[in-house]
């Protein structure tokens, strides 16, 4: 069979359709993006996504609380908004305003039930989502179910799902492609891209972001100090960013990956993930 070609991930493929701010647009028009908050000992890697998500380019961002983690939450976030969300029916609530266009869940969430509800609400709802960490590992029983919804867009509305495993979550969602010792990382992606009709961001080195259409691409960009905890909850808020900027899902994904790769090589030995976004600014200098 034929394939479509891999090409590595350089701006030149997404740049025209990444939106920066311009005359005289306002915070509205630069999207709504939401992250989900784990419990009260857990909100940690939220409030990273959601930092990141501000430094990435949404207009707003709000976090979305389990009513035990609304003080510690609201004790550390300042231009980040903050809500109270309990269960589907606070969801379903939130979902009636199409302001909040692209959802993050999974960074510390925990992978009860939950999380399933949440996915199904938000992708019925016709919003992007990134889903990553625990709203992966969530759906390792149930192989597939999410995939089976039926109002998953087709092809030529877009995909609206983006999945950012590191190699352990993929194994985790889709064993069988993953224990194929025959296909290359690039392939595993692809095939899960397939499967899942979801845009899959296959991390490690060597990222590998594969679309449902057979279009992939290998990111080279990073350095090896971004093996370290939390990095992962800010590439999914800097690509929920783009997603509420209203990028189609595969440049976001493509974009988030690239920009998350430059912002650690700028900042170079010792990262951590709090100070990663703090380099965002830097990278938009080179991408303008
Ligand atoms: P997570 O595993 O969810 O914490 O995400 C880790 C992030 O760091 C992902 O974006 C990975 O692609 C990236 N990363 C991890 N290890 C390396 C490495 N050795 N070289 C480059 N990027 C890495
Ligand atoms: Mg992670």
């Amino acid at each position: 069979t034929i394939r479509p070609k891999a090409f590595l991930n350089q701006p030149e493929l997404w740049r025209l359709q990444l939106n920066l701010p311009a005359g005289a647009g306002h915070k509205y028009d630069r999207g709504h993006a939401v992250v989900f908050s784990g419990p009260a000992l857990k909100t940690g890697a939220a409030r990273l996504a959601a930092n990141a998500a501000l430094r990435a380019g949404a207009g707003l961002v709000t976090l979305l609380s389990p009513p035990n983690a609304i003080l510690v939450n609201a004790s550390h976030l300042t231009a980040v908004m903050l809500r109270k969300c309990e269960g589907s029916g606070d969801l379903g609530e939130i979902l009636v305003d199409h302001r909040f266009n692209a959802f993050v869940l999974g960074p510390g969430f925990g992978t009860g039930e939950r999380v399933r509800d949440y996915a199904r609400l938000v992708l019925e709802a016709g919003r992007a989502l990134v889903l990553d960490a625990d709203g992966i590992s969530a759906f390792s029983d149930v192989r597939n179910i999410l995939f089976d919804n039926e109002k998953q867009p087709s092809e030529g509305e877009g995909v609206r799902l983006v999945l950012t495993p590191h190699a352990g979550e993929f194994a985790r969602l889709f064993p069988d492609i993953a224990e194929a010792d025959r296909l290359s990382k690039l392939d595993r992606a692809r095939q899960a891209a397939e499967r899942a009709n979801a845009v899959i961001v296959l991390k490690g080195r060597d990222t590998v972001i594969a679309s449902p259409d057979g279009r992939a691409v290998i990111n080279a960009n990073g350095t090896p100090w971004l093996a370290t905890a939390g990095t992962g909850d800010v590439l999914s808020g800097i690509i929920a960013a783009q997603l509420a900027q209203g990028m189609p899902a595969f440049e976001a994904a493509a974009a988030g990956v690239w920009m998350h790769g430059r912002a650690a090589e700028l900042f170079g030995p010792g990262l951590t993930a709090e100070e990663l976004a703090g380099q965002l600014p830097r990278v938009f200098v080179e991408l303008m």
